[in-house]
């Protein structure tokens, strides 16, 4: 089997990253450490194959027919241990952390499962950094800043662990077969650990219906009268909307309505 006999699969999510210009500035746009690099769907290796020039790579790949593809093209790179292929899904590999050494993600992402995958890498504590090309729409809500329309509870998960910014936008033709959206790098540098569930719990109740006031969607599920005091006391209005409340206001409101949810009814969704 070789390259060019390999069709792409659609169940996998499977666009090829085929510009070269593109796969050189992921590259300078890795934070400079020692950690270990981890790569999800190397796919035909095109990536891969400037990642084991700087770095050692710990790649994941579900599908078996480029598992082989990759074993044969990196041979070399893999009997002197800078490559190492995990054939399967990473999903399933992933138990609280995916490798029991500090890596950085370093992937373009099969799109079908992309937010999935971030969201466990921010809660893995081995993974330091990520930078991932995902749809530019994905990248756009993870990256937003309060205020703008696409904030929401992926911005403040990512703001609250680290920063994140889009670091190169790709169009369409970057790729083989071509996807039929933009696509966008972005950078997640972390610098504290995920928050718990019942902040993340909080944040789906307050962005349920964005459209609609930030009182209105919390008061679903927490007492409207200990919310109106959280509001006042941070200087929050009641016909606030949920995008326009910044990462650390959404925090001090939690830590002040927690205590109304804990004793009387869970947050519904
Ligand atoms: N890195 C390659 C590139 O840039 O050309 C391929 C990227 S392609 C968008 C996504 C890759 O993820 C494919 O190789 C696909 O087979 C792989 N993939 C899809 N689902 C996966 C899963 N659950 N676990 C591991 N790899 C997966």
């Amino acid at each position: 089997m070789n390259k060019n006999s390999i069709v792409a699969k659609k169940k996998f999510g499977q666009n090829f990253l085929k510009d070269e210009t593109v796969l050189r500035k992921i590259v300078e746009a890795m934070p400079k450490n020692d950690n270990k690099i981890v790569e999800i769907g190397p796919g035909l290796g095109d990536l891969t194959k400037y990642l084991v020039d700087v770095k050692s790579v710990e790649a994941f790949e579900v599908d078996t027919d480029l598992c082989k593809l990759l074993q044969s093209t990196f041979e070399e790179e893999i009997a002197t241990k800078r490559l190492h292929i995990h054939c399967g899904d990473v999903l399933q590999a992933w138990q609280s952390s995916l490798i029991d050494e500090p890596y950085d993600l370093v992937a373009n992402l099969p799109y079908y499962i992309a937010t999935n995958i971030i969201l466990k890498a921010l809660a893995d504590p081995m993974c330091k950094n990520i930078l991932v090309m995902v749809q530019l729409e994905v990248a756009e809500k993870f990256c937003a800043q309060a205020g703008e329309k696409v904030f929401g509870s992926l911005s403040v998960i990512a703001q609250s662990i680290g920063e994140a910014h889009i670091a190169i936008k790709v169009p369409p033709t970057a790729f083989d077969p071509q996807p039929k959206i933009d696509s966008a790098v972005f950078l997640i540098q972390k610098s504290a650990d995920r928050s718990d569930e019942s902040f993340e719990g909080m944040l789906r109740v307050a962005f349920k219906q964005p459209r609609k006031t930030l009182m209105k969607n919390l008061s679903a599920s927490y007492d409207k009268t200990e919310l109106q005091e959280a509001f006042e006391g941070l200087g929050l209005t009641l016909t606030i909307r949920p995008h326009q409340v910044t990462t650390a206001d959404y925090h001090q409101l939690y830590n002040r309505i927690q205590g109304s949810l804990d004793d009387r009814r869970e947050p519904r969704e």
